[in-house]
């Protein structure tokens, strides 16, 4: 990957600037960008490039194993070009928050029911995510969103931190969330640490502490079989 990604180390960074390395016919790739490409159920980023006094529209941030392609309305800059990228913080600050929101269900989940998270997707007003729990009835899904609310509540600190492969596959949380799957030629694991609750490989972005995710609601459940199940929340913002 030629493209520095800004956001794996610092995911509050809202505004960077950047060189251009390479253009095509919709897109340019840039050697640093803030804009969260997508992936692990998070959306993708919305946002502005600006060059020459002007701002784009970002229309996509499609990924290859060289670049994070930044597709523009409009003309595009040559390469060498300086631009300046704008996030639209409101979308992502959501995604933050809705993302942690689901590591702290898969956290304790696994805590107080010993089940496995199998899936999980974000939407812009609400995300959906699939277990492997067998009893599965109002009560349960009440006792889950308790426990999550008090969970953010608590105010539970979250470090992001770079492991070697060797010593992230001697971890039994991320073992459980099944980061044997992780391709071999991955030297070395980003992992996602709600401390105390919750320890994942991920690429995603989160906030720093539980306490701004705020509260979450149920306003979905689903018995999709004897051993999945799946839940809807929607995050509370006050
Ligand atoms: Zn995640």
């Amino acid at each position: 990957m030629n493209t520095d990604l800004l956001y794996h180390a610092d995911s509050y960074l809202r505004n960077f600037d950047a060189r251009v390395l390479a253009v095509r016919e919709d897109a340019i790739a840039l050697d640093r960008t803030a804009f969260f490409p997508g992936g692990g159920g998070q959306m993708a980023d919305h946002g502005l490039l600006a060059w020459d006094g002007h701002d784009y529209s970002l229309s996509g941030l499609p990924k290859d194993d060289d670049y994070i392609w930044h597709m523009l309305e409009g003309p595009l800059p040559p390469v060498g070009a300086t631009v300046q990228g704008k996030i639209d913080w409101e979308h992502r600050y959501r995604m933050m928050r809705t993302h942690t929101a689901l590591h702290i269900l898969c956290g304790l989940i696994f805590r107080d029911y010993g089940a496995q998270v199998t899936g999980c997707q974000m939407y812009v007003d609400r995300a959906r995510m699939d277990f492997m729990l067998e009893q599965f009835d109002q009560a349960v899904i009440r006792a889950i969103e308790e426990s999550a609310n008090q969970a953010i509540q608590a105010d539970y600190p979250i470090k992001v931190y770079v492991l070697p492969r060797e010593e992230a596959f001697q971890i039994p949380d991320l073992i459980r969330t099944k980061i044997n799957l992780l391709p071999p030629e991955i030297a070395s694991v980003r992992i996602v640490e709600i401390v105390g609750l919750d320890l994942q490989a991920d690429g995603g972005t989160h906030v720093k502490s539980t306490a701004e995710v705020k509260g979450i609601k149920v306003i979905k459940s689903e018995n999709k079989g004897k051993n999945n199940k799946r839940l809807e929340i929607a995050l509370v913002d006050e």
